[in-house]
């Protein structure tokens, strides 16, 4: 498979944007590097007495809006580069959803799977401390991201009060809710996702229930959606894990799979046909959602994708050259900087909520989300239809548009 630098991705699709909104060489060259980048590396003690040095990074790419918002990623191929793009689609994110955030994006390049839960405790306090000044409240607010979750955002806290004495709940998101996280955080990307799928079905004339939907990714995004959209009356006709992938054209039961994986860590159903994960990205399906990694759909697979809507719930699972091929074979892509803003913006409602010192109730978290992703579905639709141009370049455009008219306020640029 093609290797795509994610970075350079965002470039190419920043110079259409810039080109058609007529940013200046400044305010270009200031969209295109990071405001700040942490690029150090923690020293892990493993259990065996041995030590290791980790490469870690923290990427705060825009805060014109607000402060640096993005999670933090335990990952083999979170390089720089990947954290860097992860960091500039989070600002765009942050600016399609309108909520007041930059963007930032946080990086541990390692397998967490290859390590015990007291190593990856001690990877989480040691990223703290090599953050130094860098994060807070005010300032850099991380959260999870993949294989980071409530538990390690919960450590992260522990360790930001024993280094700067106090507790300011804010300067993290994703938290355990003892601790002042919120009530629907964890479903929050799922079901923002399900919200802009909504929007979007009934926009393009799709039937309201009975779609089938493959998803690639059985982690918290992937399998809250598949629950989501399954408890709405559709049909999961695939999923997959990084294992691999189970079909089944009449639908699989994911309560009985969600199950099975908590019991056994494996995704098991006897009925199914066990496939690849690219057998899955072809699979015969309405709706095609990647909730895995990045770089998944592209020039090769893409002219063999069958699905009529794809939802991008994982950050950057489409590369330029499937886009076009989409939009040549008339495929809507529905872009993560819209479709994943679900988990950013609770994100948001979680900081709003540690800084007025209250608790938001789940029904509150759930009508405010839907309004937010429902309204930007809107915005983003009316945007391509009037400028004739994908869903992905009206995000870009009005992402762009919004930084760089908040740069401008600033006199920044
Ligand atoms: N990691 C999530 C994302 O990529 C959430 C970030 C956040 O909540 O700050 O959007």
């Amino acid at each position: 498979m093609a290797v795509v630098n994610p970075f350079t991705s965002y470039i190419e699709r920043l110079a259409r944007a810039a080109r058609a909104l007529g940013l200046s060489e400044v305010e270009k060259k200031r969209l295109s590097e990071p405001n700040n980048i942490v690029d150090t590396q923690i020293e892990l003690t493993r259990d065996n007495g041995t030590v290791e040095r980790l490469r870690t990074y923290r990427v705060q790419f825009n805060n014109a809006r607000g402060p640096y918002k993005g999670g933090i990623r335990f990952h083999k191929a979170a390089d720089l580069d990947e954290v860097k793009a992860l960091a500039a689609a989070m600002a765009i994110k942050c600016a399609v959803v309108d909520i007041p955030m930059g963007g930032a994006k946080g990086g541990v390049q390692f397998d967490p799977k290859q390590y015990s839960e007291a190593e990856i405790e001690r990877v989480a306090r040691a990223f703290i401390r090599a953050m130094g000044d860098a994060i807070g409240a005010d300032k850099d607010i991380p959260a999870p991201d993949v294989y980071t979750n409530s538990n390690i955002m919960g450590i992260m806290l522990d360790e930001f009060q024993k280094m700067h004495g106090r507790n300011e709940p804010a300067m993290i998101t994703g938290k355990p809710q003892g601790l002042g996280g919120i009530v629907g955080r964890d479903t929050a990307t799922a079901q923002g996702g399900v919200y802009v799928l909504d929007y979007f079905v009934s926009a393009l004339g799709f039937k309201k229930k009975g779609l089938r939907v493959a998803i690639q990714g059985f982690g918290n995004a992937g399998a809250t959606a598949a629950k989501i959209l399954s408890g709405d009356g559709h049909s999961i006709v695939g999923i997959s894990d990084s294992s691999g992938a189970l079909l089944f054209e009449t639908g699989l039961d994911i309560d009985k799979l969600l199950l099975e994986k908590n019991k056994s860590g494996e995704l098991k159903d006897t009925r199914a046909r066990i496939a690849t994960n690219q057998e899955l990205l072809e699979t015969d399906c309405d709706v095609l959602i990647p909730a895995a990694l990045d770089n998944q759909l592209t020039v090769e697979n893409a002219p063999r994708v069958k699905a009529k809507i794809i939802l991008e719930l994982a950050n950057g699972p489409t590369t330029p050259e499937a886009d076009v091929i989409f939009g040549q074979r008339d495929i809507t892509v529905i872009p993560d900087v819209l479709t994943n803003a679900g988990g950013v913006t609770v994100s948001y409602f979680e900081w709003l909520q540690n800084r007025e010192g209250s608790i938001w109730s789940e029904e509150k978290v759930r009508e405010q989300l839907k309004e937010i992703m429902t309204k930007a579905s809107g915005v983003l639709w009316k945007k391509s239809k009037e400028l004739n141009v994908p869903l992905r370049d009206a995000a870009f455009l009005l992402g762009v548009e919004r930084i760089v008219s908040a740069m401008r306020t600033r006199r920044a640029v």
